[in-house]
């Protein structure tokens, strides 16, 4: 670890409570982020400046009045007035709308988790960034959708960058930063979700509720459902090309169905850099967070003796077109990774919702990639045209054509 992170940017100094934030913190990264302040010392430890949620307002009020939170917000506005209720007489501040949740991570704090899912989590990411906070990174999507851009705002507000999504934390461990040229590959691995052993055929009558059961991590419905059809492996492909100077050609994905090894590293001399653990995403969290020291982590230790077996095996581009469309998508670069992610969100929703079947999510993302073209993204602005573009295309298009036989809805095509 040379003490940089992979912008090249030195940490914030630590006197005194550190001021962190949390975006997104009633969710499944939200709430293990908590945890892992909490062992660190809570509220005697850090000043929480802001929490952030959608509409979760009492889980919000509570988590902000544990942590004696500044202040907590909500991006529905519907949502305000249980917020504000829950927080009287707490000193807690409380407001509402998405202007409000961007206003909370530009509010200076010297870490910022952004947590949120989904391209929702855009301004606020890119606030946290322009503020110079070091921002602990969950939020993939505002990498798959503005990867340069927001690169260019962590480096101009003069903060860091540390990935949470375990891949990446595992490979920025790992990644020698001194000697980049001498690293030949990334190795991703992915657990496969719950239907790696699945066939077309299978797939094709998975319901919401089999898919969201994931075999090794506990997780919010979006990404679980990115695991079921790969989506989330096809983003982090992206992620992973926009963090790290190796071209993707040279980004790997192995399947991994234990989830122990969390990615590797590659090195011309032929050796293989690990990182290892339990799955449990408070691990990255805390790396983010002690960055550049290690902190402890309240999680179980690994026991490889007791697990007994690892195993690996390669990705079936049939089954998972999502890895094919990822390539493809950052092959064409400009607006076309924004356009994959914003058609997987529309698509995923529409699967949770019973309107289109699992099959439809990829099918849905290929018809919005072959329609992106490779128009250029030069500010966040244009980013967020193609993303509702894109959303509004898809929305028309994720409606049932016919009920199969097995009652799955497909869509039309
Ligand atoms: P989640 O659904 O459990 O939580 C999402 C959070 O965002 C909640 O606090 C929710 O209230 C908030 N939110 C939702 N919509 C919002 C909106 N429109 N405006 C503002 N806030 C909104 O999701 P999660 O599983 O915690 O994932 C969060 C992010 O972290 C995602 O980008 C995901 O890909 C990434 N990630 C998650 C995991 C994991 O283990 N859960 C692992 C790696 C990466
Ligand atoms: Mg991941």
């Amino acid at each position: 670890m040379s003490g940089h992170s992979p912008n090249g940017l030195r940490p914030a100094p630590r006197d005194g409570r550190r001021r962190v934030s949390v975006l997104g913190s009633t969710g499944s990264i939200g709430v293990n982020t908590l945890d892992v302040l909490a062992d660190q010392g809570g509220a005697e430890a850090f000043e929480v400046v802001a929490l952030t949620a959608n509409g979760a307002a009492e889980k919000l009020a509570a988590q902000a009045i544990r942590f004696k939170a500044q202040r907590a917000v909500v991006a529905d506005p519907a949502a305000y007035r249980t917020l504000k209720d829950a927080l009287s007489g707490s000193g807690v501040e409380a407001a509402a709308g998405p202007e409000a949740v961007e206003e909370a991570a530009a509010a200076p704090a010297e870490w910022v988790m952004a947590a949120i899912v989904g391209a929702a989590g855009l301004r606020p990411s890119f606030a946290a960034a322009r503020q110079g906070a070091t921002v602990a990174l969950a939020n993939k999507e505002t990498l798959v959708c503005a990867g340069d851009l927001f690169l260019d705002a962590v480096r101009d507000g003069g903060g860091a960058l540390i990935p949470v999504d375990s891949e990446h934390n595992a490979i920025f461990q790992c990644f020698d930063r001194a000697q980049t040229s001498a690293v030949e590959r990334i190795i991703l691995t992915a657990s496969g979700g719950p239907f790696r052993a699945r066939t077309r055929a299978e797939m094709a009558e998975m319901t919401p509720a089999q898919a969201l059961k994931h075999p090794n991590w506990s997780m919010g419905a979006k990404i679980s459902i990115d695991s079921a059809t790969m989506f989330n492996k096809a983003l982090e492909v992206i992620e992973a090309a926009r963090l790290f100077p190796v071209p993707q050609e040279r980004i790997e994905v192995l399947v991994h169905p234990q989830s122990i090894v969390h990615s590797m590293v590659g090195y011309r001399d032929g050796s293989v850099l690990a990182q290892l653990g339990a799955p449990d995403m408070r691990t990255p969290i805390a790396f983010a967070l002690g960055w550049p020291e290690r902190i402890s982590a309240p999680v179980a230790r690994l026991d490889l003796a007791e697990i007994g077996r690892l195993d690996f095996e390669r990705p079936d581009l049939e089954r998972f077109p999502a890895l094919r469309l990822a390539r493809e998508a950052l092959a064409a670069g400009g607006a076309a990774p924004t356009a994959l992610n914003a058609a997987n969100e529309v698509a995923v929703a529409a699967f949770l919702d019973g309107r289109i079947g699992f099959l439809d999510i990829a099918r849905l993302v290929e018809g919005a990639l072959a329609e992106a073209g490779d128009r250029r993204l030069d500010c966040l602005a244009d980013v967020e045209a193609v993303d509702q573009a894109v959303r509004a295309a898809c929305l028309g298009r994720a409606t049932p054509r016919a009920r199969g036989a097995a009652g799955a809805p497909s869509i039309a095509s």
